[in-house]
This record gives C-alpha cells, structure tokens and sequence, in this order.
C-alpha cells in the first residue's frame, strides 16, 4: 500500500481527523458543569467509518437483473382470461422492492372483491411474495406457482434499498392519476417495511448514504451523446414523501473524512434481500401458505388452475407470457465482494453506487444514468464492466486524505 493510501486509509478509520473527539473525552471527564449555550446548535462529531475493501481481485459473484420497466407504470388492473379473473401485479421498474406491501395491497383488495376464500399468486419475486402474504392476511388460502422461488427470482438481484421512483414510469406517458397512486403504493410500503425494523439479520434497516462528488455544486450536465439518449423523462417525486422519509443534508467538511470536494448524506432504508427473501417466504408458509414449481407458457394455461382468483405476478416474465411488449427490460448488474460488517455506510461516487449488506458488498456502475441498460436483456455477467466499476469507486480510498 502506498503512503497516501495509508494515510487515507486511516484517516477514514480515525474518521475523526482534527475534529477534536479527545476534547469532548476530556470534557466528559471534568467535574465542572458543562454549559451549552442554547444559540450554539449542539454539534456531535461524526463517528468512525471503516475503509472499504474496493478490489477487483475479491470478487465473489457478478449478478444481473432486469428492471421491468412499463412507460405507464405498473399494471394493476383486473383482466378476465376464460373462466379466471386475473388481477395483473407486474412492471415496477427499478422499484419493486420498496414499492411491493402497496402494490400488493391495491391487487390484493382487486383480487377479494366478491369475496373469494381462495387464491393463486403467479410468481415469487419481491412483488409475488408480498401479494400472497397480504392475500392470507385478507383472509384468502393462498398458492404460489412460480418458475423460481424467491432467492433464484431476479428480486434477489437487487441492490436492496429504498428507491420507490426509480424507473416507475415515463412522466410523459402516465396518466393523470398515477402520481397520487404511486403516493399511496410508496407511503403503505414505507410503513409496512418498518414493521421488520430491529428484527435479528435486519431484513429493514437505515443506514447513511453519503453522495460524493470532486466537484463542489450541481453535477455536470451530461455530455451530448448522453444527451441524445435520454429520451424518457423518468417519472420521480423528490419531495412527495418530505414528510415521512429522512433527506438528505450537505455536509460540512468537518463532518466526514472523504477526501472530496462535496459530501451530502442521507439516512436510507435498506432492504437485507437474503434474509428479507427468507422471512417472508416463512412467514408464508407458517400462515399456511403452499408454494410450487410451475411455469406457465401461455394465459390459457391458468385455467387448469383450481383457484378462481389469480394475481400475475410475473415480473419482467410477463413480456413473454401476456405477450406485452410495453415491459421493457433496464439491465442492471453489480459486482460482490466478501462482506464486511464493520462497514456501516454505503456511498455513491463517480458514478458508481456501493452498498454493503450481510450477504456481501454491492459495487454497481450507474454510468449513463437510468437510461443504462435499456432495452437490454442480456443477462450475461460482464466481468470488465464490473471491475471497472470497482476501480472507479476505489480511487476514493487510494488518494491523499483531505488535510
Ligand atoms: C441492478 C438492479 C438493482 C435494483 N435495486 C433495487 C432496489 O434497490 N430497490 C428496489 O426497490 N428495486 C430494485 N430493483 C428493481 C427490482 O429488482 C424489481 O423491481 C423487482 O425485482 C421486480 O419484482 P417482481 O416480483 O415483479 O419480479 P421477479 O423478481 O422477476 O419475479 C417474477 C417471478 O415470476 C416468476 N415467473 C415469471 N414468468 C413466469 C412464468 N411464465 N411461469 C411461472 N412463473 C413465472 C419468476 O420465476 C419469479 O418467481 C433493482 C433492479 C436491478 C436490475
């Protein structure tokens, strides 16, 4: 390791730099009352970040995903097929995670109009699993039928934190009433999801996020062949959820050891997606729940399905069973190194998002934006594209510390 490195390295250990921790230890142990003045605001030293261990060489997996992506946003709606009334729960883009107890609660109500006692839920994603819990919950005996279960779905692939507007919708192409349903869909997860808060493996937690950037201010506007890609206007509602989601605060210098020129921190919910997956797969089949290996090949085949109800669930599969080209697939891919616990932040930096969590340490290239990996449905790991990523986000650890 080089002697900046070093240097940088336990800079970030320290975390504390000159910020004067061995005053405020001291200041602890005196007998004399300590004073705040009430115009001071209280200010607390922030407390030690461990180093990130960015190295290609570690690299335990390559996992690929596909958003599935729908101009108009999710479809939630009723669609009879034969003798079935089928409840569509498909197209949450880059949201589906953080999206799924409110989208679960809007199909599920769909689906218990006129009082059905029994249902069938198609797939065992993120979305799948939270329909059939809620369905139980409603009253319904409930049956998965899936191709994969939840660990071996594409949900598994996720990087696990809440981002309930990414990828929702084309803000060109919803209708009038999506904003205040998306409301609804978000706020209803976002209370639902704390319900797992504090629980052992922390399938929910919060943990801070800190935006880094060499450059003081806004980012730069993109580069024109950047610009010529972007022909979606994304839907997103930044202050929607003011009122219920921590935001985001800039940061002084003094309050974190990276050697940037600008710092925003924000407290995000994450989602610990293995132990999430296995929780709510129990928490199913202890409600009595019953899940088995299927796949369907065309919409006619549900009606060999005992149940009356049957709520679609099938993700970005839904494409090729409902045959509905307006699910477009969003690649997206991230490289994982071993996991290290005593890492209790997660970054984004030179367009590159790390996010640790128990099962390893996320590292996902986000260069290009949302409109990255549009269109694409190649699942094939790419293994330069995911050391690069590592090398990029890396260079934030192998530089001098800020002095
Ligand atoms: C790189 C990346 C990172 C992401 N990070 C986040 C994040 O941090 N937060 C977030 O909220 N979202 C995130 N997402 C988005 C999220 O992964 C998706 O929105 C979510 O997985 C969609 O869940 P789903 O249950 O609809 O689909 P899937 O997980 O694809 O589940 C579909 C289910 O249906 C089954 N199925 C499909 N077709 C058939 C068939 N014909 N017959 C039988 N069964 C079938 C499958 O086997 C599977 O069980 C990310 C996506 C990517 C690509």
């Amino acid at each position: 390791m080089t002697p900046s490195a070093e240097t940088s390295r336990r800079v970030l250990l320290s975390g504390l730099g000159g910020l004067g921790i061995s005053g405020a230890l001291s200041a602890c142990a005196s007998t004399a009352p300590v004073t705040i003045a009430p115009s001071r605001p209280l200010f607390l030293a922030p407390a030690p970040l461990a180093p990130l261990r960015l190295d290609a060489r570690l690299i335990t997996r390559t996992t690929v995903c596909l958003r599935p992506f729908r101009a108009a946003g999710p479809r939630i709606e009723v669609e009879p097929v034969g003798d079935k009334r089928v409840v569509h729960n498909y197209g949450h883009g880059g949201s589906g995670w953080s999206l799924s107890w409110g989208s679960a609660a809007i199909a599920a109500a769909y689906a218990m109009q006129g009082g059905t006692r029994e249902a069938a839920v198609i797939g065992c994603g993120a979305i799948g699993i939270t329909t059939a819990i809620t369905l139980q919950r409603a009253g319904a005996k409930v049956t998965i039928y899936a191709s994969e279960r939840l660990p071996e779905s594409r949900s598994a692939r996720a990087s696990g934190m809440w981002t309930p507007d990414s990828r929702i919708a084309d803000a060109d192409k919803v209708d009038a009433a999506f904003p205040a349903v998306w409301e609804r869909m978000a706020r209803l997860s976002w209370a639902r999801h704390q319900t797992y808060v504090g629980l052992p493996g922390e399938p929910v937690s919060f943990l801070d996020r800190y935006i880094l950037a060499d450059a003081a201010g806004p980012p730069k506007p993109p580069s024109a062949p950047e610009r010529e890609r972007k022909e979606i206007r994304f839907a997103i509602y930044p202050d929607a959820l003011n009122d219920i989601v921590p935001r985001s605060r800039q940061l002084t210098a003094a309050e974190h050891p990276f050697p940037v020129a600008s710092a925003r921190r924000l407290t995000q919910m994450q989602f610990n997606v293995a132990d999430l997956a296995e929780r709510l797969t129990t928490e199913f089949l202890r409600e009595g729940g019953r899940i088995e290996t299927r796949t369907f090949h065309s919409p006619t085949e549900l009606s060999t399905l005992p149940q009356p109800v049957i709520v679609n669930c099938t993700g970005y599969g839904a494409r090729a069973l409902f045959g509905d080209d307006s699910v477009v697939p969003v690649r997206g891919q991230i490289a994982w190194l071993p996991p290290q616990p005593e890492v209790r932040y997660s970054l984004y930096y030179n367009g590159v998002s790390v996010i640790p969590r128990p099962d390893g340490v996320g590292v996902q290239g986000l260069r290009g934006g949302d409109m990255l990996g549009y269109g694409d449905d190649d699942e094939t790991p790419d293994r330069a594209d995911a050391e690069a990523a590592i090398a990029r986000a890396a260079t934030l650890f192998d530089r001098p510390a800020r002095a």
